[in-house]
């Protein structure tokens, strides 16, 4: 399948940015590792899709940004972290989650995420880290995004992000349009870009009908001179290693080891403990030796 591609460019005046991504190959990535189902998908394809966007809106290379959504509902917790290539990873504490659908014949996203609270963790070179967190608006991800823009950054921002399940699991379609305004912004641009904000609302039906970035980008700026700048490439991608596993598993101290590999041994098992990459589910075991070496 295509790789996912992030569109970018900006309103002629200046008044806005505006980025369109095709996110369903990474999405469908996420969907492989963390063997989710439909509702889960689909909450943590839209958290990863709006990742992607905002990871290529960091300052430069080795700066990421983590969002976390800490919730009650089913899923509990979602994580994404991305960095300055979009390149993204995504943890989600329940994977199975998926609850009945809506009314409407919707994924219940918002039902299955609840009440809680969005964080937006950024980490940038030679700063120390900006945390900004909100309430969450509706748990459906795209709403409490915007909010989290629009109240802890005050960058009034539209947000249309969009995953469709299919019957098999995967990902049929995926995507996102991340409309931001920049300071001072023409009124005449703010209106035309909020009226097209409906049509641009289901993102994934878009994708799925055969239309382009280039043309999402289009139906968002309707009326509105624009300039295109370039189309990157990303992906859903993990960067652990199995040293750096083992580094984090040392640190917690030889005492504390011993006692973990005597409760293996006392279980019947062998002498070794696996740590898990909760990104993307790869098993790392290391023996006594290793351990404590
Ligand atoms: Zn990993």
């Amino acid at each position: 399948m295509a790789k996912s591609k992030i569109l970018r460019g900006m309103t002629h005046d200046g008044s806005a940015r505006v980025l369109v991504i095709n996110s369903t190959e990474m999405v469908n990535e996420m969907q492989r590792l963390h063997g989710t189902y439909p509702t889960a998908t689909a909450a943590l394809g839209r958290l990863i899709t709006c990742a992607s966007m905002v990871g290529t809106m960091l300052p430069a290379e080795g700066d990421t940004v983590t969002v976390n959504i800490a919730s009650d509902g089913e899923i509990s917790k979602l994580i994404a972290v991305a960095d300055y290539y979009g390149t993204v990873k995504a943890y989600i504490n329940n994977p199975y989650s998926d609850p009945a659908r809506r009314p409407d014949g919707k994924l219940n996203v918002g039902g299955a995420v609840g009440a809680g609270s969005i964080s937006f963790i950024k980490d940038i070179s030679g700063h120390e880290p900006q945390i900004g967190t909100v309430e969450l608006t509706s748990g459906e991800i795209a709403e409490d995004i915007a909010t989290y823009f629009a109240r802890s950054e005050q960058i009034p921002t539209l947000l249309s992000l969009g995953v469709l399940v299919n019957p098999d699991l995967g990902c049929q379609a995926a995507g996102g349009v991340l409309i931001q305004l920049m300071p001072y912004p023409d009124d005449a641009t703010v209106d035309a870009l909020e009226k097209n904000a409906s049509r641009i609302s289901n993102v994934s039906g878009l994708i799925n009908s055969g239309m382009t970035s280039q043309e999402i980008f289009a139906l968002a700026c309707e009326g509105i001179e624009y300039d295109l700048f370039d189309e990157i490439e990303v992906d859903y991608k993990c960067d652990c290693e199995r040293a750096r596993m083992l580094e984090k598993i040392k640190s917690l101290g030889k005492g504390e080891i011993v006692g973990m590999l005597d409760e293996q041994e006392a279980e019947g098992k062998g002498r070794s403990l696996t740590a898990v990459c909760r990104f993307c589910n790869t098993n790392y075991t290391f023996n006594e030796k290793e351990l404590l070496g």
